[in-house]
């Protein structure tokens, strides 16, 4: 029998050295439950596109059914499909933004599947295709991307009887610039949906994604659609995030090394060391959905000590500065990524949360925690 040296692992009991990604169910649940907190009034949806932020779709879904969602919403037919499986015996409401097509007719129906039309054209179609299929109405308010826009909403308006018959569920808008609470385009986008709703008084109303619930009650009318706060994203600009982190990443170290001055680190060589530095290589990188632009000022822990990313983010490896660190570590440690620092990681990527978490891979052993 050997003895592992105290810097080495004892590769017969040490973990498999793989990145893993950690899912907070719970937090999930407790972010739904904050985000009901914030609202009272309102029915808290979720958006779970992109298979549930990267998150999957398959776990996510029944976690906020079971916490009380019954309104979801996806960008594809495909996608609400999935939500469909993951819901089972569980009631909802899926919602498809990208529109009325009548070539996913058959798949609508089967699957009970709500489009969201977004101009006159497919209402027409609807009407004449399944004027028995539920649907909702998507109005543009500002956006100039989805929606019917002004003209075809005062031509909508003018003359409701074009929707006699149907089976209207929802009414909807999207808000441009909810995260930036002070610019003027958030109060002429409620505004302009606060006529719409006048016109139409006896349907659900929805306007707001995460960022738009934290604009007030004004905003809140009587669906909410977030999807980053429930995956932990999105503080309030310039206070702390009411909403519990909820995606990490744990890689195990893989080696540790003592740098002298003049060492360069990774491709390119774009990091020269000016003294000693010690360094440990951990074994997870891009093709893991930690994005290259991490390198060079994106950072991760060990236990609460940041350890910043040294020179390019690999396919498969990251290097970070462990000199901060005054634990010994020995490779098969962990270092943990993204957590609470999601929004710090994505600024010093020059991104928003939203395109990391989407990309997260699938390479990882995945660990969802209840
Ligand atoms: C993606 C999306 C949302 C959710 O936005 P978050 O910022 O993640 O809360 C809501 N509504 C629409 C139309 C969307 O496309």
């Amino acid at each position: 029998m050997t003895t592992p040296r105290p810097d080495q692992p004892d590769r017969g009991t040490a973990a498999r050295p793989a990145p893993r990604l950690i899912i907070d169910l719970g937090a999930i649940r407790r972010n739904y439950a904050t985000l009901q907190s914030l609202a009272p009034t309102a029915h808290v949806g979720a958006v779970v596109k992109a298979n549930g932020y990267g998150l999957a779709a398959a776990e996510v879904v029944p976690t906020l059914a079971d916490a009380g969602c019954r309104c979801f919403y996806v960008a594809h037919t495909s996608e609400a499909r999935e939500v469909r499986e993951a819901l089972g015996e569980r009631p909802a409401d899926i919602f498809v933004f990208n529109g009325f097509w009548p070539s996913e007719l058959d798949e609508l129906r089967t699957l009970s599947l709500f489009p969201v039309i977004n101009d006159l054209g497919q209402l027409e179609a609807l009407r004449q295709q399944a004027p028995d299929l539920p649907f909702a109405l998507h109005f543009d308010t500002g956006m100039s991307r989805l929606g019917l826009d002004a003209d075809e909403t005062d031509a909508l308006i003018a003359d409701p009887t074009r929707l006699d018959g149907l089976h209207l569920r929802q009414i909807m808008s999207h808000l441009a610039c909810a995260d930036a609470p002070d610019h003027p385009l958030n109060a002429r986008q409620q505004q302009r949906f606060d006529r719409i709703r006048r016109a139409f008084p006896a349907i659900p109303a929805s306007l707001s994604n995460s960022a738009g619930t934290v604009l007030g009650p004004d905003y809140h009318y009587d669906v909410l659609r977030p999807g980053l706060a429930l995956f932990g994203g999105m503080p309030p600009v310039g206070q702390p995030s009411p909403f519990e982190p909820v995606v990490s990443i744990e890689a195990p170290i893989l080696q540790i090394r003592t740098l002298r001055a003049g060492d360069t680190v990774g491709y390119g060589a774009s990091l020269t060391v000016d003294g000693p530095r010690r360094v440990a290589t951990v074994a997870a990188g891009y093709a893991d959905g930690l994005l290259r632009a991490f390198g060079n000022g994106g950072f991760g822990r060990i236990g609460e000590a940041r350890v910043p990313i040294l020179g390019r983010v690999s396919m498969d490896l990251i290097c970070v500065d462990i000199d901060a660190v005054r634990a010994p570590l020995k490779p098969g440690d962990p270092v943990s990524f993204l957590g609470a620092d999601i929004e710090d990681m994505a600024q010093s990527a020059a991104t928003i949360p939203y395109e990391f978490l989407v990309r997260l891979g699938i390479r990882f052993d995945r660990d969802y925690r209840p």
